[in-house]
């Protein structure tokens, strides 16, 4: 492993050792359901809806018969809500009649689910399969640029490829909770805490933005 990987992992394991999946979920399939809702919007406001619809629609059979409207009022806080009511009761149907009520865990049959796309894929077969991923949201974007880890031209997907063959497998999951975190608790998007950060020297925005060189 190259000395600058090596140095964000360092500081990584140093600020978040215990980096894990902030979705609040009991099931398997609620996993996936919560990932479907955390699409463009914060952990927080699908854990804030989630215990009214897990405890209304108490199993995938419930929530595949569930009325569209009444999921769309259960979570009309979060964006995009009528498209996701829409997904979430699609998705729950098809793993009822073509998963025997399980989530499946290849990418390509997750991928095949109304709502889920490569992101979502890769946080579930990480979460519940423990199979190494990288799943790239604006949070690893950010800061896989800012540490150059990608290019600033670098699509998600591009962004995915070059993380997987840096980062070690036995590392993958933690690693991308740690930039998950790092990104959502540290690295903001805008006024990032850039004084107390011990990646100062290896980072392009800070030399950019901040030193202006
Ligand atoms: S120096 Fe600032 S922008 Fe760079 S990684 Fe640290 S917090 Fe993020």
């Amino acid at each position: 492993m190259d000395k600058h990987l090596q140095k964000i992992q360092i500081y990584f394991d140093k600020i978040l050792p215990n980096a894990k999946c902030e979705l609040i979920y009991c099931q398997d399939y609620e996993l996936l359901i919560a990932v479907i809702l955390s699409a463009q919007t914060t952990d927080k406001k699908v854990n804030a809806v989630t215990p009214r619809l897990f405890q209304k629609y108490p199993s995938l059979t419930a929530l595949s018969n569930a009325s569209i409207v009444d999921v769309e009022n259960i979570i009309h806080s979060i964006g995009l809500y009528r498209n996701k009511a829409k997904n979430i009761v699609e998705t729950s149907k098809i793993l009822v009649q073509k998963y025997h009520s399980t989530v499946p865990s290849t990418f390509e049959d997750l991928c095949s689910l109304p709502g889920v796309g490569r992101k979502t894929a890769n946080v579930v077969r990480a979460e519940l399969f423990h199979i190494p991923s990288i799943a790239v949201d604006t949070h690893v974007e950010r800061c896989a640029k800012r540490l150059g880890l990608a290019s600033k031209e670098d699509n998600p997907y591009q962004v995915e490829l070059k993380l997987e063959q840096i980062i070690p497998q036995n590392r993958q999951i933690l690693f991308h909770h740690q930039m998950i975190h790092f990104g959502r608790y540290y690295c903001f998007s805008r006024s990032p805490h850039c004084e107390k950060c011990e990646l100062k020297e290896i980072c392009t925005y800070y030399k950019e933005k901040v030193l202006n060189v």
